[in-house]
Parts: structure tokens; C-alpha cells; sequence
């Protein structure tokens, strides 16, 4: 994890990511950043459940979102998910998050806000 961000990240997408995390607090939230067909780069929240230290989401419905995006033309730069409650390392269940994009976006929680975290997908 570092605090290195993407050439496409900017201050629009962390205020949509951060108010995205604030909705779902305490609990975790999960989404995505997409580039559409017209070039742009945009957030997409997407409901899971979730507690404040874990989210699962049905295989079903990350299929169904898949082919969502597919159908839109969407292009998915980064995967996305909170830690309301602190911790600045990934899970072994964030891991397997992690390979759904090229990169992925973890905000942290803190005293002063949310702390964003970058990491890239290690291809193998
Ligand atoms: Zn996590």
C-alpha cells in the first residue's frame, strides 16, 4: 500500500469515494472507479452487506455487475472499499479484492478523516 495515487485519480473522485464511505459508516462500503466509453473516470458505489470489519457479496451479483459494466462500455481502473474502523493494511479477503482491478483504493479511517490508501495489482 502506498500513498502513491494513479495518473487518473483527482480531488472530484476522492470526494465522491469519501462521501460513498460516510453513507455506509460504521460499516465498510465497496465500489468501484470505471472509465466510460466517452473517457471519463467516475466512482460507482455499489451495496453490499457489511459490518464495520468485514463486507461480502454474493458471486451472483458480481457477475451481474460485471456484466453491468460490460454492457455499459465501462472500463474498471480500481476496486474500492473503506476500514471505518481503522487499519491500514489489507486482509486476506482484501487481497482477493484487490486482483478484481489494476489497482485498488482503501480509505482509512482516522481522527482527521479519511486516509487513502493506493495499491497496484500485482499480475502473476
Ligand atoms: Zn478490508
Amino acid at each position: 500500500m502506498s500513498s502513491e495515487a494513479p495518473e487518473w485519480w483527482g480531488p472530484p473522485l476522492a470526494a465522491e469515494a469519501a462521501q460513498w464511505a460516510d453513507t455506509c459508516w460504521p460499516d465498510e462500503a465497496l465500489g468501484w472507479f470505471c472509465r466510460t466509453r466517452a473517457g471519463q473516470v467516475v466512482f460507482r458505489s455499489i451495496r453490499v452487506e457489511a459490518t464495520p470489519y468485514h463486507f461480502s457479496i454474493r458471486p451472483s451479483d458480481l457477475v451481474d455487475w460485471a456484466y453491468h459494466l460490460h454492457d455499459a462500455g465501462e472500463c474498471v481502473l480500481a476496486s474500492f472499499h473503506s476500514h471505518p474502523m481503522g487499519g491500514d493494511s489489507f486482509s486476506c479477503a482484501d487481497r482477493r479484492l484487490a486482483l478484481w482491478a489494476p489497482w485498488h483504493v482503501l480509505f482509512v479511517s482516522s481522527p482527521g478523516g479519511w486516509v487513502l490508501r493506493f495499491a497496484r495489482t500485482t499480475k502473476t
